[in-house]
């Protein structure tokens, strides 16, 4: 299935919850979810006067879980379900190996280093060439970055204006213990591999284990 091209907020209002998919805008008054709590669509606001969430099945729970976390991140179904599989055969508990594999993705990567104010603005850095991992320019979002690898904004990438405002709001945030970032070089390394609580997602990642082992 192709990628969603939609409101990235009605996204957020299917899943009830802040998703956080386009930045600066999701921290000011005009995010959707502040503003239009319930559902989108024709009986979203009718469900919502009615108390809002109906009694859900296990499976019901499971699915939400898994788009939820399938939309944070913006991937595919095939991509997220391939990047279960390759996780799910790695040591460890598989729903945090899911997590940190979601989490070394260079897009994700560039976007916890603040480097760009989301997701998907990382991901269209990394498709247009501005990034380098050990030197060498990486256009593949989906590419895995190992602890100690070095992840940089090129050279002559570094005036744009959305890494320059996403720099100057990430260096006023705090950072995660699994990253160290030099915002001065528009460079970081992942330090360690994450742990499940260094991982600031909202996600009750066993529920997809469950949906995906059915
Ligand atoms: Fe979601 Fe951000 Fe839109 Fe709010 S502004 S609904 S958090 S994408």
């Amino acid at each position: 299935m192709s990628r969603y091209a939609g409101p990235a907020c009605r996204l957020c209002r299917r899943e009830g919850t802040k998703l956080f998919l386009k930045g600066t805008r999701c921290f000011t008054e005009k995010c959707a979810v502040d503003r239009r709590s319930y559902a989108p669509g024709q009986h979203g606001a009718a469900q919502g006067a009615k108390g809002g969430a109906r009694k859900m099945s296990e499976y019901a729970k499971q699915l939400r879980e898994k788009q939820k976390v399938k939309r944070i991140y913006g991937l595919t179904e095939r991509q997220f379900r391939n990047t279960f599989e390759t996780a799910s055969h790695e040591p460890g508990v598989k729903g945090t190996n899911l997590l940190v594999a979601l989490e070394s993705r260079l897009d994700n990567m560039i976007y916890r280093m603040g480097f760009a104010t989301s997701r998907r603005g990382a991901r269209q850095l990394v498709c247009h060439g501005h990034v380098e991992v050990d030197g060498g320019r990486v256009d593949i979002p989906s590419f895995k970055v190992e602890p100690g690898q070095e992840v940089r904004v090129a050279a002559d990438s570094r005036e744009m204006v959305p890494v320059k405002l996403a720099q100057e709001l990430a260096s006023r945030g705090s950072s995660l213990t699994w990253l160290s970032v030099d915002h001065g070089k528009f460079a970081g390394r992942m330090t360690m591999r994450p742990t499940r609580d260094g991982i600031p997602t909202n996600a009750q990642e066993q529920l997809i284990v469950e949906l995906y082992s059915k």
